[in-house]
């Protein structure tokens, strides 16, 4: 699987900074240092102003990930996305992703492996006897692989890593969103810093369902 950040807004910490200035300036500045941007846009975040973390966007091709982990990311209603379309594609030569614990387990991956084959022949087959793609695809496991566009703006995208870094999150779209964390970290490294589950700000909220394990320790 494999996140590239293909797009974004020009200098994103200075835009979200320069929206929040106009709110209390009688001329809106044109041009803010990089230093006071990110002290601004820290100060904002703490006293809970978010909305202007809505003026930066940011756009991800997500590759190779599993329709089980694309189902969880497009539960994130305030994002845009276009997805690799199984009616007009043909998916007969599709990889799937193989969950570590059965990579990890000799026998699992023989069943896994089996039942993969065994769909990749039957998808093949249908499409064969003339069954449009829309319906042959019926037959494929969920692990089989898709790619994704998204696009949204870095509040949403601090909504989604609180809740996707958080290792109750399932192992996929943990990786996928850590990927979206690295990239971020590049371009908008304040963003990134405000990133993360809620334990790495204070007490987690999970009670006897947290992991135990806060975030940043290994
Ligand atoms: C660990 C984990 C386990 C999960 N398990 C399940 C499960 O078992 N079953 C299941 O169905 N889902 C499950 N989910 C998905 C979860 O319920 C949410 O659908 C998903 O995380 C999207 O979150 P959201 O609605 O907060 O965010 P988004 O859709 O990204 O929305 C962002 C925020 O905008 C606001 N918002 C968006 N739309 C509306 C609206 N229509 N009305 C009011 N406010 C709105 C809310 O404040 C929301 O938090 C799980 C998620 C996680 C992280």
């Amino acid at each position: 699987m494999r996140v590239t950040l293909l797009a974004y807004t020009p200098e994103p910490e200075k835009a979200i900074a320069l929206a929040a200035r106009v709110c209390y300036s009688k001329t809106p500045p044109r041009d803010i240092s990089l230093e006071k941007a990110r002290a601004l846009i820290r100060e904002l975040f703490a006293r809970g102003h978010e909305s202007v973390l809505e003026h930066a966007s940011f756009a991800f091709l997500i590759e190779g990930m599993s329709r089980v982990a694309s189902h969880q990311l497009v539960r994130h209603r305030l994002a845009s996305y276009a997805q690799q379309s199984q009616r007009y594609v043909d998916v007969k030569h599709a990889g799937f992703v193989c969950p570590p614990s059965i990579a990890a387990h000799p026998r699992a991956k023989i069943v896994f492996d089996e039942v993969v084959d065994q769909a990749q022949k039957a998808y093949a087959e249908l499409c064969g006897l003339g069954i449009p793609k829309e319906d042959a695809r019926y037959v494929l496991p969920q692990g089989v692989e898709t790619n994704l566009f998204v696009s949204l703006n870095a509040r949403e995208l601090l909504h989604i890593f609180r809740l996707r870094l958080c290792r109750r999150a399932q192992w996929e779209i943990r990786e996928v969103v850590l990927q979206m964390l690295e990239a971020v970290t590049r371009v908008a490294p304040v963003i990134a810093e405000l990133a993360g589950p809620p334990c790495k700000f204070g007490p987690c909220p999970e009670g006897e369902k947290g992991c135990g394990k806060p975030w940043g320790k290994p």
